[in-house]
């Protein structure tokens, strides 16, 4: 069995690549060929819990679980609020495959949806980059959509401007992209191409009377029906798509409080991003649409990760198997 650590997932799988595993993945998802059961989340001490994802990929020929502990208040120990595993196990004998790190698989495969949105919904010309958020996945979201638009521009805000400048540190970006820290969300907004919430906000950061036509929005950090980092007017205004229907009904709190205030109706969610990737439903239609990705995640770009990491560890040979 193979046993993956960060450093090993970051140097065998570069963030294109899973970029385009991630999208098979997504395409996957829509043609109804993935068995994933809704995430559970369990409560541990407040504000604690535990999140539980199986799922199964048969085509792949995989089926496996991702375990992840929460915990908000970890920033202030110095380590990562989101901490966990990813059991691969193989669809034909049942038998595990490899137990990989899950933080930093959860940060890649994440970015690497927003990206494959990105590619699909943003408009072609795409340069600027506005960030809300700078923890882990902002980090990730950079790097990875950095690989699908010719990046000039990056602007950032966080609500505390010391996390906003290690982030740049970490990031090291070429002199060629301009780095700005915004004092506000909305100043970071202006002027962006695509805009990406990476927040653990449990309110809304992103408010749709700042968006202007033409501009791609990747709503990544609110996982639960209660929670929000866009208003009601962000999804009225736009071409709104998911990772999964199913998902989004019930744990997209952008989607559900628009439908409930009566913002907007059904209808107005346009489908899956996997559909999209399929031609089955159309994208943006024009330039001066605004499109939104919400991004709940998904086992199956957890698994079709982990299978193409293990693949990539044996054929390096590098990665010596334990006996099980
Ligand atoms: P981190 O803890 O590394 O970073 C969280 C960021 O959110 C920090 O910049 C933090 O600011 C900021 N933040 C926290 N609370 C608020 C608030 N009330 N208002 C504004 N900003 C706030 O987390 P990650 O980067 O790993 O994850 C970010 C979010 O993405 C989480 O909510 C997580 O659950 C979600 N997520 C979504 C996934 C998906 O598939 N859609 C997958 C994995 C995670 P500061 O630096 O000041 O603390």
């Amino acid at each position: 069995m193979q046993v993956l650590g960060a450093a090993a997932i970051e140097a065998l799988l570069p963030i294109n690549d899973c970029v385009d595993v991630v999208a098979q993945a997504m395409q996957t998802i829509s043609k109804g060929q993935v068995l994933a059961p809704l995430r559970t989340m369990m409560p541990l001490a407040p504000p604690n819990g535990m999140g539980v994802m199986p799922g199964a990929m048969l085509s792949h020929g995989r089926f496996g679980i991702k375990v992840v502990a929460l915990y908000p208040g970890n920033g202030a120990r110095g380590l990562p609020s989101h901490a966990g595993v990813v059991l691969l196990f193989d669809g034909e004998t049942g038998g595990p495959v490899a137990v990989l790190e899950g933080d930093t698989l959860t940060a890649m495969r994440t970015a690497a949806a927003s990206a494959v949105a990105t590619r699909a919904l943003a408009r072609p010309d795409s340069a600027v980059l506005a960030v809300l958020g700078a923890g882990c996945q902002a980090l990730w979201h950079v790097r990875a959509l950095s690989t699908v638009m010719p990046l000039q521009r990056l602007q950032l805000w966080s609500r505390n401007r010391a996390s906003a400048q290690r982030l740049v540190d970490t990031l090291a970006l070429p002199a060629s992209v301009l780095v700005t820290i915004a004092d506000s969300a909305q100043a970071a907004v202006a002027g962006a191409d695509v805009v990406c919430t990476v927040t653990a906000s449990r309110e809304p950061i992103l408010h749709g009377d700042w968006l202007v036509p033409g501009q791609h929005v990747n709503l990544v950090g609110a996982s639960v029906a209660s929670a929000r980092e866009a208003d009601d007017v962000v999804v009225q205004r736009s071409r709104f798509f998911v990772d999964a229907r199913d998902s989004a009904a019930v744990q997209a709190g952008e989607w559900i409080g628009a439908l409930r205030a009566g913002a907007v109706g059904a209808g107005h969610l346009r489908g899956e991003i996997g559909e999209v990737l399929l031609g089955r439903i159309p994208g943006r239609i024009g330039a001066g649409d605004i499109t939104v990705y919400k991004s709940l995640g998904h086992v199956a770009q957890d698994l079709a990760t982990a299978d193409a990491l293990v693949r990539r560890a044996r054929a390096s040979g590098r990665y010596p198997e334990l006996p099980w």
